[in-house]
């Protein structure tokens, strides 16, 4: 990478940022596109976002990531908000236009790509959903754009449950979209043909998945956000099972594309990326 006078910054902000895959995906798309331009990660503490924000505008940054914890946070600070991020309340991605910074969300747009990618037949189909925070919500905005048959919505706290279930489904939605008990779980899962764990469990190798995975059975699509560890204890059982898995790579990787386009107005090198951040995985 060329860095010079000219070189457009982007990057990403979250608290603690850790290990992130996104310099990987987007840098290996500005090398193989020749463009001058560089992404890094800027990691941003909780009080700081305003400030961070407003050094956006100051320095000229063309574009960033936003990740946890800000995702909710960072929207009263831009000029607009658009689209599905409006309607969330969640925004992932910033584009500085000529000074002006629009929210935007690609996790939505991402989530629905990975899933087309993996072949998996949401139209019509009645899935589960664990969890209800950001990611859920994304994963149940882009489940309704896909046609879903129904979704049946589980997390431990159930009240947080019944706020996502009526915030985003009911007759405006087309779609049933149900909060479910802990008493609901064993009959809901075994008639579910996807199950989406979309809750932070399993981030930690040792942590007990957020169902039973005696649960899961042969025919099911199992889908787990996480992508480190790559294989989850929930998706190891449900492949044992018989099961058909995917992990959150995907979702990771086409919320990148979107974003791509968003901040450049071109379309990136998909493989590139995809190869860029499995090279990274492996070296991290
Ligand atoms: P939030 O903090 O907004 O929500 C976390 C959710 O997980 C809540 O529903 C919470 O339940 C639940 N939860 C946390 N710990 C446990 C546990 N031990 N057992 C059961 N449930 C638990 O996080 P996000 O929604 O932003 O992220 C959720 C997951 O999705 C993370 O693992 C994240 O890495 C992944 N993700 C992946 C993306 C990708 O591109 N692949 C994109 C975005 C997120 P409660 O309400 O009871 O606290």
């Amino acid at each position: 990478m060329n860095i010079d006078g000219r070189t457009e910054i982007y990057g990403i902000i979250g608290w603690p940022l850790g290990h992130t895959r996104s310099p990987a995906l987007h840098n290996a798309a500005f090398g193989r596109m020749g463009m001058n331009a560089a992404y890094v990660p800027m990691p941003v503490a909780p009080g700081e976002l305003r400030a961070a924000v407003e050094g956006v505008r100051a320095l000229g940054i063309k574009g960033l990531n936003v990740t946890v914890p800000h995702k909710v946070e960072v929207a009263q600070y831009l000029d607009r908000v658009e689209g599905v991020a409006a309607e969330l309340g969640a925004v992932n991605v910033i584009v500085n236009r000529d000074g002006e910074l629009v929210g935007h969300n690609t996790d939505v747009e991402g989530f629905r790509l990975s899933m087309e990618k993996s072949g998996a037949k949401v139209e019509g189909a009645e899935v589960a959903v664990l969890g209800a925070g950001g990611a859920a919500r994304s994963v149940i905005r882009a489940l309704i754009d896909a046609g879903a048959g129904g979704i049946h919505l589980f997390n431990r706290t159930l009240s947080k449950a019944e706020e996502t279930a009526d915030a985003l489904g009911g007759a405006d939605a087309g779609i049933d979209v149900r909060a479910f008990s802990d008493a609901e779980v064993d009959t809901t899962i075994a008639d579910c043909s996807i199950i989406i764990n979309a809750t932070s469990a399993g981030l930690r190798a040792d942590e007990e998945p957020p169902i039973n995975p005696a649960l899961i059975r042969r025919g099911q699509l199992v889908v787990d956000l996480i992508y480190e560890p790559w294989k989850t204890r929930l998706l190891e059982a449900s492949e044992t099972a018989g099961a058909t898995t995917a992990n959150g790579y995907g979702m990771l990787v086409f919320q990148a594309f979107e974003a791509f386009r968003l901040w450049t107005g071109h379309t990136p090198p998909l493989d590139a990326m995809w190869e860029a951040g499995l090279r990274e995985g492996l070296n991290g």
